[in-house]
């Protein structure tokens, strides 16, 4: 597909730049030739002239025709030049006009082969928990002894189920919100306090869950920003601080200007990355081996891909610090 409409765009860049030459090369045969009917027809008054004052010798007739003749060459060979002036044309206008094609359609490849990837990777991550229903409505069915209590325990079952679809298209909808091209942002300035305060309010039911406590030293700044997504992205931050951590420990949210940055970091003492996760965690469902075994860690592999976009959207940059077994620092610069 991206080959057709590569050749098709060459295509209309070759008309565009044949139209234009052609055009001049039309503009300067008539200009050259008009100079040369001027020629011609000075050289006959100029015979004329000499046989109306009867030169003694009058000038040979070759002289006449040979100028004729010059006249009839130079006008082919100018038409053979500007010919062969635009095959070239065509020929350097062809190659360099596929190669731009293909620079002009290399970002709307690149933006098509995402979506595919995406489309791709949300359908696989949706199939495992539906088969994973279908499966288990169509066993239950076909059993005729089934009980009320177990017809009950497969409806919960079921319900987890549609609460881990429910939570994943959500997630899958969120990141879909973020990869349009200026993601939906409305920036305004806010106070940092006030974003950092409410992310925090948010996970506040789920640190104490967890038995953890939530550190926060966040300085009084103002900052140009996008409120309800830098929101999400501390919330996602500090929730996995949360899911990840130890219990009984902290987990720390910090501020602070420099250099006219603004520097938001979160740091927990929890399970750690291991280094060789380090590269793929902001990829889309990459999960570390670790959490996906890690009891009662529900997640889907989205936070961080949903994190680095909203960064992004800021033209910022979000880093990683992990040591395994000891903890993790997410740092955000604004
Ligand atoms: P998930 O829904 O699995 O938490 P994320 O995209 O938020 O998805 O994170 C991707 C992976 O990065 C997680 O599965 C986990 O392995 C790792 N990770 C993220 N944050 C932390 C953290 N604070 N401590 C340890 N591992 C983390």
């Amino acid at each position: 597909m991206f080959q057709k409409a590569r050749i098709k765009l060459t295509v209309w860049y070759l008309i565009i730049i044949m139209l234009v030459s052609i055009a001049f090369s039309l503009v300067i045969y008539l200009g050259i030739n008009g100079e040369l009917g001027r020629f011609e027809r000075l050289q006959g008054l100029r015979l004329q002239r000499e046989q109306q004052l009867m030169l003694p010798v009058p000038p040979p007739p070759e002289i006449h025709g040979l100028d004729l003749e010059a006249i009839a060459a130079a006008r082919t060979r100018l038409t053979i030049i500007l010919i062969f002036i635009n095959l070239g044309i065509f020929v350097a206008a062809g190659f360099a006009g596929y190669f731009l094609a293909g620079r002009t359609l290399r970002p709307i490849k690149e933006m098509l082969d995402e979506q595919n990837r995406f489309i791709t990777d949300a359908s696989h991550e949706l199939r495992t928990p539906l088969t994973s229903l279908k499966t288990s409505i169509e066993v239950n069915l076909r059993n005729k002894n089934l009980t009320i209590n177990q017809a009950k325990n497969l409806i919960q079952s079921n319900l987890e189920d549609v609460e881990y679809l429910r939570v994943l298209s959500d997630g899958l909808l969120r990141l879909a919100y973020y990869q349009e091209p200026n993601g939906n942002m409305l920036f305004e300035k806010v106070s940092l306090k006030e974003i950092a305060e409410n992310a925090v309010d948010k996970v506040r039911a789920l640190a104490l869950d967890n038995k953890i406590k939530i550190n926060s030293k966040i300085e009084n700044l103002e900052i140009h920003c996008d409120k309800k997504s830098l929101t999400e992205l501390l919330v996602i931050l500090l929730d996995n601080a949360i899911k990840y951590g130890k219990q009984n420990s902290s987990v720390k949210i910090n501020t602070l200007k420099e250099d006219g940055k603004v520097i938001i970091s979160v740091s927990d003492n929890g399970i750690g990355i291991d280094e060789k996760d380090l590269p793929h965690i902001f990829d889309r469902f990459y999960r570390a081996e670790k959490s996906r075994s890690k009891e009662n860690v529900s997640g889907y592999g989205l936070g961080l891909s949903i994190a680095k976009k909203i960064v992004e959207l800021h033209n910022g940059l979000i880093s990683v610090k992990s040591e395994k077994g000891k903890g993790t620092t997410f740092t955000v610069t604004l």
